[in-house]
């Protein structure tokens, strides 16, 4: 049986930045990869443009933005911080740019550059790479981990670390393997959910807007009828509910928000009922009495929306402007800044960027990553309880607990 130093269970960002901090203190290192290639889920992210991590400095808001379980994180970045992690792909030859919202890309603009500077410092470390090669079980022990079970091998190693990702997105070879593994060497699995996803809509009409991007709208959110929560950006319709970036992030907290789940669009936030109406009498005004009430629409949104706004109005569409009463006039600035949708749940882990949940935290020692109860088995990455909204925030996760998971 072949017998390593450290085995890395997957070769996805968190697998690699662990494999390469082992190998740099010279030890005798492999990854065990069950696809062809390495880090599909990291070529795809940012849309192929890699948001690798954010440039918040202030190490407190940043873990904030993790709730509850981002405390873990303190001491896995303060080994390698958000910043620490620039300078480490620039020394490694991944030169950045900071965007919108702090989020930092490789300036290459490009994925597979920082999938590529991975790679090579894995290769000058001599980590032995090996890739179609699922692992399939762990034998365990008395706590200890003896061996890896692949199809055709076994494997021994004085440390494993398990780094298979989560649920999400499973097409590129995260199918929650990891979550196995981590049972049967005695860990508890925390209840699993998609997270940074698209959410469903009892209504059906949201489909008449498919693909519309709204920018600079909010959404308010109404549990049991009180508002609880409300974002501001840019959210799009699609044909079973709703998405983008505000929905997206709303819903890693959908599980805990128990009842009645309603969304209240605004779709003029900056726009007061009295001065909405004004603006709609001002354009009924300047169309002279030569406009229906379509057109009226049109002035106001933008095209994609017309149809479903058209839907949801009691006005007949091609009723002429100068017959619309002040009452059908205050019922429509009404709907423009309330559009009611009942939540019908989270869409399917194949569409979501990652998983909510994971391995529990209390069983693991933050400074190491080292699980509390298997005496060589550590763990890192998406396959752990954490998650994080968009931005760079769940790289940053794979990058300091495989940086903690290969450190000696
Ligand atoms: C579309 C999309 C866009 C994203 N964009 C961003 C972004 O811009 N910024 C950001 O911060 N995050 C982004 N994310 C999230 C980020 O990609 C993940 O958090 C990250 O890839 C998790 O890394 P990981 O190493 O823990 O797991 P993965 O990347 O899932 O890697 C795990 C690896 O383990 C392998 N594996 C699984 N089971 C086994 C087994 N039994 N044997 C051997 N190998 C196994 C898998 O094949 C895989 O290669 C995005 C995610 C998606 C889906």
């Amino acid at each position: 049986m072949e017998k390593f130093d450290t085995l890395i269970i997957g070769g996805g960002p968190a697998g690699l930045m662990a494999a390469m901090k082992a190998g740099s203190y010279g030890q005798n290192v492999a990854i065990l990869e069950k696809n062809h290639s390495l880090g599909e889920k990291l070529l795809i992210s940012g849309k192929g443009r890699c948001n690798f991590t954010n440039a918040e400095r202030d190490l407190k808001a940043f873990i904030s933005r993790y709730g509850e379980n981002g405390k873990f994180l303190y001491s896995a970045f303060s080994k390698l911080s958000p910043k620490d992690t620039v300078g480490l792909f620039r020394r490694i030859g991944v030169e950045s740019v900071e965007e919108r919202g702090k989020r930092i890309f490789p300036a290459s603009g490009d994925s597979q550059k920082v999938l590529d500077a991975l790679i090579m410092q894995c290769k000058k470390f001599n980590v032995k790479i090996m890739r179609s090669t699922p692992v399939k079980a762990l034998k365990v022990k008395n706590s200890h981990i003896q061996y890896v079970i692949t199809d055709s091998d076994e494997y021994e190693a004085d440390k494993y670390i398990i780094a298979t990702g989560g649920k999400s997105y499973p097409k590129t070879g995260s199918t929650g393997d990891g979550y196995t593994f981590a049972q049967q060497a005695g860990h508890t699995i925390t209840k699993l959910f998609p997270a940074l996803v698209p959410i469903r809509t009892k209504e059906t009409w949201v489909k008449l807007a498919n693909g519309c991007n709204l920018k600079n709208v909010r959404l308010n959110v109404l549990l049991d009828g009180e508002k609880i929560d409300e974002r501001f950006g840019e959210m799009e319709f699609t044909n079973f509910g709703v998405s983008g970036p505000i929905v997206m992030d709303l819903s890693a907290h959908v599980p805990d928000w128990e009842g009645e789940l309603q969304f209240s669009l605004d779709l003029k936030p900056t726009l007061t009922n009295e001065i909405l109406t004004a603006r709609v009498k001002r354009e009924i005004k300047k169309s002279e009495g030569h406009k229906r009430f379509v057109g009226l629409v049109r002035s106001l949104l933008p095209a994609e929306m017309v149809k479903l706004i058209l839907e949801l109005s009691d006005v007949p569409h091609d009723k002429p402007v100068e017959y619309i009463s002040d009452e059908e006039i205050a019922d429509f600035v009404k709907l423009l800044k309330d559009i009611r949708m009942n939540v019908n749940g989270l869409w399917s882990f194949n569409n979501a960027v990652v998983t909510r949940g994971g391995v529990s935290l209390k069983e693991i020692d933050p400074a190491t990553m080292k699980s509390k109860i298997c005496d060589n088995l550590y763990f890192a990455g998406e396959v752990l309880d954490l998650n994080g909204p968009s931005g760079g925030f769940n790289l940053q996760i794979c990058w300091s607990t495989g940086y903690t998971a290969g450190s000696i």
